[in-house]
């Protein structure tokens, strides 16, 4: 990752991100609630784990939110200079999976590789980075069943009936991340009539006897006939692949009770090592001030969105710009005021790429881009504070609008706003056309274009505009020289 500086000797100079630059990064860890410098346990890699969807229809926005903030994480930290590898699991089976696959006459193969990958396609359009793995819990079936025959050999876990169970009161951390009291008679849960064969209420199923309705899904190992519990698959597919210390494992809040309490102690108990480092959960996403339900009419997908006309873009700039520990509040307006901001972004990056500038340097501009990319990542440093990163991007778009007023952009500060927008953009994932592919049939239509205002053979010039917006470029004459764009 280059970063240019201005040397004494006249000459601007590539350095790499060093391991200054590194430092800095704090997260707010649910583990503790407080917000901790970012120290990995390898200083070469970062290992992220995320929870994914249970593909049993199509992602929500909720979710969606929820994947965007993971992405940024991500970004943030390859733009920081670590190397990050990213798993994000499927939950291909569970008891929605197997209704919904039976409700449709599928297989559960072929009914979660649908929503799978219609999952993909949405990560696709709304820009998000691709993971290093994507793991399917069906894939992992021989590691969970061995992870709870250990768990069964140390006694943390107990059979009935054919399921397993995990004894909650045998993990004495058990409650650590989510501050649950398990002996405090207000937080048992009621048991109801199939929960009695379970010692403690809050016990939970690490692996869940065949039953009628699951139909010809199931596994018969050294377990017996049954499917995993949905907690044990994220314990054992993030320690499969990432190793027993996981740098930072993320989620929306929903899941830190039970889910990742269920994690920790299934993990621990067998590898006697902290598993995770940083615990990250974003908040979540309301609609109009509601929590998003189907029968309240605002429950959206991707799709939904997209097919009322809303651009994918402008969703994803909406869903990643509060703070993500801040629930979100949904509405249409948001979607028009997101496609405003990325327009005033855009517009003033395309002046500068597209200008053709005159060689030399503004001091002053030089030190305006390099404050406003140090407030970038200041504020993102600060907990991924995105309010605060895209409120230093407008003053700079502000203050950029406000020169090119009455001057235009000199080549050297070209390169540095350039740099500025790219990186922001790393994080971003919001600018497009940022170059523009001309073939050559259209480079040489300009400079005809050029020649003949030079000329100022005003009907000629006219002419080739015409024939250049039937190739689909909208010419503009401005300042700094010809500018184009896609219509
Ligand atoms: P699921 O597919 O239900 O397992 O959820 C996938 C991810 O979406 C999890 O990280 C959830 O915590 C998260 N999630 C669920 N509902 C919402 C919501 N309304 N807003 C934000 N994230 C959510
Ligand atoms: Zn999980």
């Amino acid at each position: 990752m280059l970063d240019s500086e201005y040397h004494e000797s006249g000459c601007y100079i590539n350095i790499t991100f060093t391991d200054t630059q590194i430092m800095g990064l704090t997260l707010f860890n649910s583990l503790g609630k407080t917000k901790q410098p970012f120290e990995p346990k390898n200083d070469d890699e970062v290992t992220v784990y995320c929870c994914g969807p249970t593909v049993y229809d199509y992602a929500h926005i909720g979710n969606l939110r929820t994947f965007l903030f993971e992405d940024v994480l991500i970004r943030y930290l390859e733009l920081k200079g670590y190397k990050v590898k990213f798993v994000m699991n499927i939950t291909d089976v569970d008891d929605k999976t197997i209704r919904a696959a039976k409700n449709s006459n599928s297989t559960l193969k072929e009914y979660t590789n649908r929503f799978t990958s219609e999952f993909f396609k949405d990560l696709q359009s709304l820009n998000v980075k691709e993971a290093t793995e994507y793991p399917r819990a069906t894939d992992y079936i021989k590691d969970i069943e061995s992870h709870i025959m250990k768990l069964q050999s140390e006694e943390y876990c107990y059979e009935r009936d054919g399921s397993y169970y995990y004894s909650i009161n045998k993990f004495s951390k058990y409650g650590s991340l989510s501050g649950l009291e398990i002996n405090n008679e207000k937080n048992r849960t009621r048991l109801n009539e199939d929960e009695y064969t379970k010692d403690n209420a809050q016990d939970f199923a690490l692996w869940k006897a065949w039953d009628k309705d699951d139909g010809d899904v199931y596994w018969e190992g050294k377990l017996g006939k049954g499917r995993p519990g949905w907690h044990i698959e994220c314990s054992v597919m993030s320690t499969k692949i990432l190793g027993e210390e996981i740098d930072i494992h993320a989620g929306g809040v929903d899941l830190i009770f039970p889910h990742h309490e269920n994690e920790i102690a299934q993990t621990e108990a067998v590898t006697n090592k902290k598993f995770v480092r940083y615990w990250i959960h974003s908040e979540h996403l309301i609609v109009e001030g509601k929590k998003m339900s189907k029968s309240e009419g605002n429950f959206f997908t991707l799709r939904d969105l997209i097919d009322k006309g809303y651009d994918a873009k402008n969703i994803r700039f909406l869903l990643i710009s509060s703070h993500y520990r801040s629930q979100l509040n949904f509405t249409f307006d948001g979607i028009n005021q997101a496609k405003e901001n990325i327009n005033r972004i855009q517009e003033i990056y395309s002046k500068i790429i597209e200008g053709k500038p005159k060689t030399g340097r503004d001091a002053n501009i030089s030190s305006i881009t390099k404050e406003s990319k140090k407030a970038f990542e200041e504020a993102l440093d600060d907990d991924l504070d995105m309010p605060v990163a895209l409120a230093s991007i407008f003053k700079f778009v502000r203050d950029m609008n406000k020169y090119l007023e009455t001057n235009q952009v000199l080549e050297e500060n070209k390169l540095e706003i350039t740099d500025y927008f790219e990186t922001i953009d790393k994080v971003l994932g919001i600018l497009s056309d940022k170059t523009i592919e001309l073939d050559d049939d259209v480079r040489s239509l300009i400079e005809q274009r050029d020649e003949a205002r030079i000329k100022k053979d005003w009907k000629k010039s006219d002419e080739i505009r015409e024939e250049l917006l039937k190739k689909g470029f909208i010419v503009e004459d401005t300042k700094e020289g010809t500018r184009i764009k896609r219509k």
